[in-house]
């Protein structure tokens, strides 16, 4: 079987796979690549989940690419058209010409003789082969094929559908049914004022609440912006400073949380019914952005509630029967349909076999170098945002820092080029310091991260972009050829 020979092989057709491209062919005019996507289309996370109501529930100023303005009106995009945004504009500057669909990678091999990856993907029941002198994982941070639902007891038992938002079934009828959609987290959030347009009543079950912040689905100042300054120019502006308020409402919350708790009751307050029992429904026990703060745009879940359309229930489930489900405290939730906004199930590198001259190598043994690289493994690059903020910040500073490093070794004539962790042992601490459930369930999923630059992994744009403006390219980093 011969190999398709490339440059760089980049793994996934989603903002990180795109993006990596896109800054890569910016860099190195004439650099070859092929974008592998297991799926039929491009978009990925935007692609994938088709429910009522997905959306982002970060600044799409700062969630879409600095090199391509989002044009439309609002801050908070709705799925359709961020994927329709990425579609766009993958056509508009030619990357989807070197998109090979279809294409589920398996295995990538590193042979040091050549020194070159070899990888192995799935297109139609036929193995197929590519050879390239980089590799970079655009391939997300979870599992594709399913999300996380817990055993619930007697699930079996129930007479009504179930469905996972990570699968909607796009024909499911809920007009003038009854829902129960069990989370609390972004995913319950964004679906639940969706839902409530045409049931007849959706409830979300939650064991604990989760910290909700209001926002405005509009801005006057970016219209402004917009207005009066080029396309590009108010573009970059907006991006930055939306970064800089999402920075600093997280800031804020970690410093003055007693300050952020007391701001987010009184958004609560102001728009549930009065005498409604925001303590119990919306007060939780961890401080903000211990978990992910949930936006919602123009208070739609408030709405909902406020309209009768919604209600929450905090309670635990103790066993599902025909007819819907029996709490703990001994009540009973009617339902037509349950939702399993219960989450993801965290995967690091797609799940694909890495070795090294035939040795496989678990990421989760390595330390990850300036957040991109992985300790010891040449020529790999691993692209993750951030969780406290807009995920393309960080991934764009991972695609500029890879066109760099492949820059660099170009006009140097280097081949290879590993980060390698010299003297004292590391201590770790946690890759992504949030206790979101799918971090929880999976702690040794991600590969680690040291406590000190370049091998730590931080939450923190501003720092991180400091930092990649003054990078030392060659900071313990090894080349040859
Ligand atoms: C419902 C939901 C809402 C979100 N909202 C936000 C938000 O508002 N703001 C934010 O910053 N982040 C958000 N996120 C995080 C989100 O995943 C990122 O914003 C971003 O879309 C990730 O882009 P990505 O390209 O890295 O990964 P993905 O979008 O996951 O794309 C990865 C691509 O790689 C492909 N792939 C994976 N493994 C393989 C393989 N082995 N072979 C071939 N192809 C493979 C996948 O099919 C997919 O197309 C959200 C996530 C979810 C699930």
């Amino acid at each position: 079987m011969s190999a398709t020979d490339v440059d760089v092989v980049i793994i996934g057709a989603g903002i990180s796979g795109l993006g990596a491209a896109y800054r890569i062919a910016e860099r190195n005019p004439g650099t070859s690549y092929v974008i592998l996507e297991q799926r039929e289309q491009l978009g990925g996370t935007w692609d994938l989940f088709r429910y009522p109501g997905v959306r982002s529930d970060s600044s799409i100023f700062t969630l879409c690419f600095p090199w391509e303005p989002w044009t439309r009106k609002e801050g908070v995009a709705d799925g359709v058209h961020i994927r329709e945004y990425l579609k766009t504009t993958a056509r508009k500057y030619g990357l989807d010409e070197h998109i090979r669909f279809n294409t589920h990678v398996r295995s990538a091999d590193w042979d040091s003789s050549t020194d070159t990856w070899t990888v192995t993907a799935e297109h139609g029941g036929d193995e197929v082969t590519y050879r390239g002198r980089f590799v970079f994982f655009g391939s997300g941070y979870y599992n594709y094929d399913e999300g996380y639902t817990p055993d619930f007891p007697g699930l079996d038992e129930f007479g009504g559908a179930v469905v996972h938002p990570q699968h909607w079934l796009e024909d499911l009828d809920y007009q003038g049914k009854k829902l129960v959609v069990i989370g609390s987290g972004a995913t319950a959030m964004s679906l639940i004022p969706s839902l409530a347009e045409k049931a007849a009543k959706v409830t979300m079950l939650q064991r604990s609440p989760t910290y909700i912040f209001s926002g405005s689905r509009y801005s006057a100042s970016t219209d402004l912006f917009r207005k009066i300054l080029p396309r590009k120019v108010a573009h970059s502006i907006i991006r930055q400073r939306n970064a800089l308020l999402e920075g600093l409402i997280w800031f804020l919350a970690r410093k003055t949380p007693g300050f952020v708790k007391w701001l987010i009751r009184q958004g609560a307050v102001r728009n549930l019914p009065d005498g409604y029992d925001v303590d119990t429904h919306f007060k939780p026990r961890y401080n903000p952005w211990d978990q992910r703060l949930c936006l919602i745009p123009d208070a739609d879940l408030y709405t909902a509630i406020s309209d009768g359309r919604a209600e929450v229930v905090t309670d635990h489930i103790d066993h599902f029967d025909s007819t819907g489900i029996v709490l703990k405290s001994g009540s009973h939730l009617d339902a037509d349909v349950v939702v399993t906004a219960t989450g993801l199930q965290l995967q690091a590198l797609g799940g694909v076999t890495v070795s090294i001259d035939g040795a496989e190598i678990k990421p989760q043994d390595r330390f990850v170098y300036k957040a991109h690289m992985l300790e010891d493994v040449p020529n790999l690059f691993w692209c993750v945002g951030y969780t406290n903020a807009s995920w393309t910040l960080r991934a764009d500073m991972t695609a500029r820092a890879t066109a760099k490093l492949l820059a660099h070794m170009n006009s140097h004539g280097y081949t290879h080029a590993y980060p390698h962790l010299d003297g004292e042992p590391m201590p770790e601490k946690p890759a992504w310091d949030i206790q979101a459930g799918y971090v929880l369930r999976a702690p040794h999923a991600l590969p680690k991260s040291g406590i000190k630059r370049p091998w730590n992994v931080r939450q923190n744009y501003f720092a991180d972009a400091i930092d990649y403006r003054f990078d030392r390219i060659a900071e313990a980093m090894v080349f040859g050829s």
